[in-house]
């Protein structure tokens, strides 16, 4: 599949049927599988041999389709798993810990930064948080020598800035770390961050991945680019052998294009069951299989809302990537040139009461706590998926109290405005 181009792998990547097959993926839905003796089920304990013994841990279902976003996105492994929040905690906690450093942006997904500054934190993992366009020396002295990798989004959610990717690839590498991407919100079809030097990209499957707001899920896939073996001082976990695996060596065993899965999943989604079920990643295939045919349109319809927000006086600013002389389009342009993605961020004027009000009086949009769905949708971060941060915090992020986050779906575009027009009217 390598050769094809990305809508090819849409359709047909990660699964090959041999003669008599089902053509569609099955649903393996197994939690076990059977071996005639314990000797074969050991070597598949002892990491000896390949195959599946237990669906927590691997499912050909989710195989297949992590195969899939794995060629999607030009890596060399991947899986799957149940949330985004589980694929960003695992692409962290499989290369840091207690005691360790991570530089993150701080226009991160809410959820994210919880994860990160709460949860994490009290793990004892310790991140600074850094803007998407802070000088490179601000850059430089974000890092401490217990930096274990450098974290972001190429489009956050919701503040809609765009990462450099190769200007933070490149400190990373400086440093002897990884850059982990979060490309939820371009998907592989309008940015595939290996092309830029990254090294772990994650994804919350939940969004354009699945696209219809059917099942919650995530990925993690690896490039095989980065040189555990060469920073391997940073990084024992992939470089000195493991006691729980009869001391095997992940790098040694599975190769720099292995080693990384390998270790999430056999310690990881071990200990940690954030396992994707296999009803779920057939969901979450049927999504990817049109996924190139429906981000352009999703593109569209959000280039179109803009375009008719920057227009109206009733709204204050517009923030939208994929719009000429918003302050990231040339970033964009240069790793986006085909669209960024449907989510356009705007301010209401009249502040928080104006934006809660005009939110209730929309019609098509729902209220929803969600985004890249093909049905259009709305929120307002500041009282929810935000609402746990301070003020300060808020600002870092990048949302203001009067912040919407309309997130475009598939429907006629001009339905979508005059929605936007009646609810306005309406306040
Ligand atoms: C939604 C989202 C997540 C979390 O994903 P879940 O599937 O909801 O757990 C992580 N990152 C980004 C950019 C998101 O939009």
């Amino acid at each position: 599949m390598s050769d094809y181009r990305i809508e090819t792998k849409c359709v047909q990547g990660g699964y090959t049927p041999q003669n008599g097959e089902p053509r569609q993926i099955p649903i393996i839905q197994s939690t076990t599988f059977k071996y005639e003796t314990s000797q074969e089920m050991g070597k598949l304990f002892d990491l000896e041999a390949n195959g599946y013994f237990y669906s927590r841990l691997q499912n050909p279902t989710c195989d297949y389709v992590a195969a899939k976003i794995c060629e999607m996105e030009g890596g060399t492994a991947a899986m799957l798993t149940s949330s985004g929040q589980a694929a960003n905690f695992f692409a962290i906690f499989n290369i840091a810990s207690c005691g360790d450093h991570i530089v993150s942006c701080a226009t991160i997904y809410g959820g994210t930064f919880n994860l990160f500054s709460v949860t994490m934190k009290k793990m004892g993992i310790d991140f600074t948080f850094i803007a998407p366009d802070c000088s490179d020396e601000e850059l430089k002295a974000a890092f401490k020598p217990n930096t274990k990798a450098v974290f972001g989004e190429t489009i956050a959610n919701p503040a809609l800035t765009v990462l450099d990717i190769e200007r933070f690839a490149s400190a990373a590498h400086a440093h002897g770390v990884p850059l982990v991407i979060d490309n939820t919100f371009a998907t592989p079809v309008n940015c595939r961050p290996f092309e830029w030097g990254a090294d772990i990209v994650t994804h919350s499957t939940t969004k354009y991945l699945d696209g219809h707001g059917a099942g919650v899920g995530g990925c993690i896939v690896d490039s095989g680019k980065f040189d555990w073996k060469a920073n391997a001082e940073k990084f024992p976990g992939l470089c000195t052998p493991d006691h729980s695996y009869h001391g095997i060596t992940y790098v040694e065993k599975f190769g720099q294009g292995g080693a990384f899965i390998t270790k999430a999943t056999a310690q990881l989604m071990r200990d940690f069951g954030a396992s994707q079920s296999p009803q779920t990643a057939f969901l979450l295939n049927l999504g990817l299989e049109s996924l190139h045919v429906r981000v352009p349109r999703h593109c569209e319809n959000a280039l179109a809302v803009a375009k008719y927000l920057k227009e109206n006086d009733r709204i204050s600013w517009v923030v939208y990537p994929g719009l000429e002389g918003d302050k990231f389009y040339e970033t964009a342009q240069k790793y986006m040139p085909n669209g960024t993605c449907g989510v356009v961020s705007f301010g209401v004027k009249g502040g928080r009461e104006a934006a809660e009000k005009f939110m209730n009086g929309l019609k098509l949009a729902s209220i929803a706590t969600h985004v890249a769905d093909a049905r259009t949708c709305c929120l307002h971060p500041a009282s929810a998926t935000h609402r746990q941060m301070n003020e300060s915090e808020l600002v870092a992020a990048g949302i203001s109290g009067d912040l919407v986050r309309f997130s475009c779906g598939l429907e006629n575009a001009q339905d979508l405005i005059d929605d936007i027009e009646q609810a306005l009217n309406a306040i």
